[in-house]
């Protein structure tokens, strides 16, 4: 089959990504086999080779938004054929303290797909039956891509903020999770504040209907309940920070910040305001998130890149030059 390899110690003049053919993955008990039909591109891809994150496998496929088709391992839930999506969280040991707390995305013994495992960056991917989700009909295969990792962990965002409705909400940074979250937060009737940098993005949040839009050196002009922020810059919790009322919560969305600033607790964080990172996500935010898309209709913009310029998928991330999200259509 054909895929694109991630190899750790290439030569830095090489691309990041090098199309070529592996061998087809072969069924695994436990598992099922999925023709790839769309893999969406995520900024954890992008930490992936460019090393923020430790590599952990000399030769790897990433692509963790992948949805496929079924076609080995079929059981009566998942027959043959069925439209599945699989993200980040590709397995838990299922007995670890965390696993049987309810927080199965701190497992101590994760596997994350297109990580730990090969991905979706493919045009087959062998996936956890037990960690695939059937998708709702009605949405095209590329615009269910994005929904997979940057809509669920967007999501989770919300919940580890702990929005209520009708509260003021900072979203900092405006790529593809912010433009998902902003449409469930706007069906809680929040208020949303968006501070970005990038006229393309600052234009988005406002055709999204945004309350307040404002770029990166911007303040929002009302003390916030909660804030989000995606970008994976410390710089930019701390401006979420100093946008928040006494009590209220800044959640980071991002698996990699490039550094944390000194801050003035006495100003900043004193007032029981708190900073609360976002890891990974449970299978209940993954079915809870999918039904509230379908219910809300949210369509994802998408830009469509064939597995040959998986690398232009990559750099359309790391530059924030496309609109919408990158999905790779094998
Ligand atoms: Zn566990
Ligand atoms: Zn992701």
């Amino acid at each position: 089959m054909k895929a694109a390899v991630f190899t750790s110690n290439r030569p830095s003049t090489e691309p990041f990504l090098q199309v070529r053919d592996v061998p087809r993955p072969q069924l695994q008990p436990g598992h099922v086999l999925l023709r790839v039909v769309a893999c969406g591109v995520c900024r954890t891809d992008l930490h992936i080779v460019e090393g923020d994150l430790p590599p952990l496998q000399p030769h790897l496929i990433p692509g963790h938004q992948i949805v496929g088709e079924v076609i080995e391992g079929a059981t009566a839930d998942l027959p043959k054929g069925t439209r599945v999506g699989v993200s980040w969280m590709g397995g838990v040991d299922g007995d670890c303290w965390y696993c049987r707390h309810a927080s199965e995305n701190l497992c101590d013994r994760p596997t994350f797909t297109g990580y730990t495992v090969n991905g979706g960056f493919a045009q087959y991917a062998l996936a956890r039956t037990d960690f695939v989700f059937p998708l709702p009909a009605g949405l095209d295969d590329a615009q269910v891509a994005p929904l997979l990792c940057a809509g669920i962990i967007g999501f989770r965002s919300l919940r580890v903020a702990g929005v209520e409705p009708g509260q003021r909400v900072g979203l900092f940074g405006f790529g593809s999770s912010a433009s998902l979250a902003i449409t469930i937060l706007q069906s809680w009737k929040c208020d949303v504040y968006v501070v970005t940098r990038g006229e393309g993005h600052r234009k988005t949040a406002t055709s999204f209907g945004a309350t307040w839009v404002g770029n990166e050196d911007a303040k929002p002009p009302v003390e916030l309940d909660r804030a989000i922020t995606f970008a994976p810059s410390g710089k930019v919790v701390i401006s979420a920070l100093a946008s928040l009322r006494k009590g209220g919560v800044v959640a980071i969305n991002a698996i990699h910040l490039d550094e944390m600033p000194a801050f003035n607790y006495d100003t900043l964080l004193w007032g029981e305001r708190q900073i609360r990172s976002v890891a990974n996500m449970t299978r209940q935010d993954a079915r809870d998130f999918l039904k509230i898309a379908h219910d809300l209709n949210i369509r994802p913009r998408v830009t469509a890149f064939s597995l040959d310029d998986a690398n232009l998928a990559l750099l359309g991330v790391k530059t924030e030059s496309s609109t919408g999200s990158a999905v790779i259509v094998p």
